[in-house]
């Protein structure tokens, strides 16, 4: 077995990503993960954005500007499909990683839906394949779905509300890498996307968008 980051013969203790790909304790402990999709980087990897690295894997599925509008209308059959509607009322822009970091604060965001009056924006990082830009974007087009209905819901079931957005178009999707963000969702032990998550996934499976969306508003409605 060798490593992916350096070729030397792995002995003993190794470690695999989500793609199966392993790597030695020096290069877990000391390399980059691909921005995009957080598998090992290999040789063929990049440096795209100030230190940030994307696998080949991803550099070949790059999201490019001209994929925007086709990747809009790909979401919204699929929200228009679950009852959600379509979700048209916004600017989508790119940003780079110090862009967001100066929008959010948060250096791990990659994605930001910024409301101005009745105006709305979301940003998503530029440098993402196209798996990894519609699960970002599927999330942010659901934070604009509760901006133009008002909806004020506590962090956890709105975040939670949007991760349930992102996991119908990565399962509509349903390749390999989709799957990988549905497991890392699933997987995540965040108090707000984790468990938001995992409680509107529940009632989804149970009562489907109808249920979601009563609790979500359950608050305005009392
Ligand atoms: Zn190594
Ligand atoms: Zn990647
Ligand atoms: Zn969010």
């Amino acid at each position: 077995m060798r490593c992916i980051h350096c070729g030397k013969i792995i002995n003993g203790t190794y470690y695999t990503d989500w793609a199966g790909n392993t790597a030695c304790t020096d290069c877990y402990n000391n390399s980059p993960r691909c921005v995009s999709c957080g598998q090992f980087c290999d040789s063929s990897a990049k440096d795209i954005d100030d230190g940030m690295m994307m696998c080949g894997h991803c550099q070949k599925y790059y999201m490019e500007r001209s994929d925007a509008r086709r990747m809009i209308e790909y979401i919204n059959t699929i929200y228009e499909k679950e009852g959600l509607g379509r979700i048209t009322n916004f600017h989508l822009k790119t940003a780079n990683t110090k862009a967001l970091l100066s929008l959010s604060g948060n250096p791990q965001v990659r994605g930001l839906a910024k409301q101005h009056g009745t105006e709305y924006t979301i940003f998503v990082y530029r440098h993402l394949s196209r798996t990894a830009f519609a699960n970002v974007l599927s999330h942010e087009m659901l934070h604009i779905w509760q901006y133009e209905r008002n909806i004020q819901a506590e962090n956890v079931l709105s975040e939670g509300f949007c991760n349930l957005g992102s996991y119908v178009v990565l399962t509509s999707i349903g390749t390999n890498r989709s799957i990988n963000f549905i497991r890392s969702m699933n997987a995540n032990h965040d108090s707000i996307y984790g468990i938001g998550f995992r409680i509107m996934r529940s009632i989804y499976s149970a009562n489907g968008w109808p249920g979601v969306i009563k609790k979500l508003t359950e608050k305005n409605n009392s």
